[in-house]
C-alpha cells in the first residue's frame, strides 16, 4: 500500500469508530490531508451525537482569579507574581469573590472557575472556606475549578494526602476539576516550561484519584511551547490510558500558548493548522472522551467556527472575566449574541449548556434570541497587563 492509501485506510477505520494506535495518530497528525482529517473527525462527532449532531454548545461562566501569587513560576505564565513581588502580587478577598459570584448569577452564568496561583499560605482550609461560602450564598453555581497541581500544592501546605484534600474540598462545594495544569504531560516539554510543577504522571495520578472519588474533570493541552508532534500525541495517549480506567474526563480542550510577558523567549506558537489538526486527531484518537472543545479565546472566532467542522462539539465558555491567558496576549473577546451568531454561521444550532453538557437553552429560532443581552454589556477583562495590579485588588503585605 502507498503511504497515501495507508493513511486513508487508518482514517476510514477511525471514522468508522475503530481505535487507532498512537503511532497511527502521529502519522495522521503529521501527514493526513487536512480536509480528509477534518471529515473523518466530523463523521465520528456526528455518529457520537446522532440526533443532536446539528447542535454546538457554549456555557456562560466566570473565571474568578483569587490570587496571582505563586511559588511555581512556570516559564510560560504571564499571570503569576513571586511571593516577594509585592508590586505585582495581589489577593482577592472573600467579599469581592462573592460579589463576582452574584454578578455571574445575575448575568445568567451557571459556572465559576476559581483559578489562581499556588499561594504559599493557601492550604486545604482556604479552599474549604471559600467553596463553602460560595455554595452557601449561591447554591445554583457550579464550582468547576482547579486541577491536580492545585491539589498537590494545597495537600502539601496542609500536610494531608491528596485523597483527603480532594474529599474535603469536594465536601465543601467543589463540583468538578477544570483540568488546569496539564500543560504538556510528557516529561521533556513539561520540565522545559514548568520545571517546578508536579510530573505529568503525577498530574494524571491525582486526576485518577479524583475520578475514583467521584470528582470528574476536563483535560487540557497547552500547544506551541516547543514540544514535538510526537510529544503532543504522547500527551493524548497518557490521557486515553487513564480514561480507559476511570471515564472521568468529560472533555479534552487543547489551546495555544500565548507568547507575551513571560520567560519563554523565542518560542513559536502552534499554527492554526496545527491546532485544527489536533482537534481532529483528538476526536479520532480519544474515542473514550465525549467532548472536544474548540478554544476560540486563544485562536480566534473563525478558528473556533472551523473547529466545529474538525471534530469539536463545543466552543467552551463566554467568559464574564478572564485574566490568565489575557495576561499572555490572548485578545479575543466574545459575548453571547456573537457566539450564537458564529455557531449559526458555522452551520450549527447553538445551545447554552451546563457544566455536565445538558442543553439549557437551544437557540433554534433567531426570532427568540436574547435581545437584552446583559452578558454582552458586562463582558470584561480586568486584565493585569504588563504586570500592573488592578486598582481594585489588594496588594500583599511585604511580610
Ligand atoms: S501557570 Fe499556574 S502554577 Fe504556573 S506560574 Fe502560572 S499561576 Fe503558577
Amino acid at each position: 500500500m502507498t503511504e497515501k492509501a495507508e493513511l486513508q485506510s487508518v482514517l476510514d477505520r477511525a471514522a468508522a469508530g475503530g481505535r487507532i494506535t498512537p503511532e497511527e495518530a502521529l502519522d495522521l497528525y503529521r501527514s493526513a490531508p487536512l480536509h480528509a482529517l477534518g471529515a473523518a473527525a466530523d463523521a465520528v462527532r456526528r455518529r457520537r451525537y446522532a440526533g443532536t449532531e446539528h447542535i454546538a454548545t457554549y456555557i456562560i461562566e466566570r473565571n474568578i482569579n483569587y490570587t496571582n501569587v505563586c511559588v511555581t513560576a512556570c516559564k510560560f505564565c504571564a499571570f503569576y507574581a513571586a511571593p516577594k513581588d509585592t508590586k505585582k502580587g495581589w489577593t482577592r478577598d472573600l467579599d469581592d469573590i462573592l460579589r463576582r459570584c452574584a454578578e455571574t448569577v445575575e448575568l445568567g452564568g451557571t459556572q465559576i472557575m476559581f483559578q489562581g496561583g499556588h499561594h504559599p499560605d493557601y492550604g486545604v482550609e482556604y479552599y474549604e472556606k471559600h467553596f463553602a461560602a460560595i455554595k452557601k450564598d449561591f447554591p445554583q453555581l457550579v464550582i468547576h475549578s482547579l486541577g491536580a497541581s492545585e491539589v498537590e500544592h494545597m495537600a502539601r501546605i496542609s500536610g494531608v494526602s491528596v485523597e483527603e484534600a480532594i474529599t474535603r474540598i469536594h465536601a465543601a462545594g467543589l463540583d468538578s476539576f477544570a483540568g488546569a495544569g496539564a500543560e504538556l504531560l510528557p516529561e521533556r516539554p513539561r520540565k522545559a516550561i514548568a520545571p517546578l510543577k508536579e510530573s505529568g504522571e503525577r498530574w494524571l495520578e491525582i486526576m485518577e484519584i479524583a475520578h475514583k472519588l467521584g470528582v470528574e474533570s476536563t483535560s487540557t493541552m497547552l500547544m506551541g511551547t516547543g514540544e514535538t508532534n510526537a510529544e503532543r500525541i504522547e500527551h493524548l495517549r497518557m490521557i486515553r490510558e487513564v480514561q480507559d480506567r476511570t471515564g472521568g474526563f468529560r472533555a479534552f480542550i487543547p489551546y495555544t500558548y500565548q507568547p507575551e510577558n513571560n520567560h519563554l523567549k523565542g518560542r513559536t506558537q502552534a499554527t492554526l493548522f496545527e491546532y485544527l489538526r489536533m482537534i481532529a486527531v483528538a476526536r479520532l484518537f480519544l474515542d473514550n472522551v465525549a467532548h472536544i472543545q474548540g478554544s476560540w479565546l486563544t485562536t480566534g472566532k473563525e478558528v473556533g467556527q472551523l473547529s466545529l467542522h474538525y471534530g469539536a462539539d463545543d466552543l467552551g465558555s463566554i467568559m464574564l472575566e478572564e485574566n490568565v491567558v489575557s495576561s499572555a496576549g490572548a485578545r479575543h473577546r466574545s459575548n453571547r449574541l456573537e457566539i450564537i451568531d458564529l455557531i449559526r454561521k458555522a452551520g450549527r444550532v447553538p445551545a447554552q449548556r451546563s457544566t455536565t453538557y445538558e442543553h439549557l437553552a437551544v437557540h433554534d429560532d433567531p426570532a427568540n434570541d436574547p435581545v437584552d443581552d446583559r452578558v454582552a454589556s458586562h463582558i470584561s477583562s480586568v486584565a493585569i497587563e504588563g504586570g500592573t495590579a488592578h486598582p481594585e485588588l489588594k496588594l500583599l503585605d511585604a511580610n
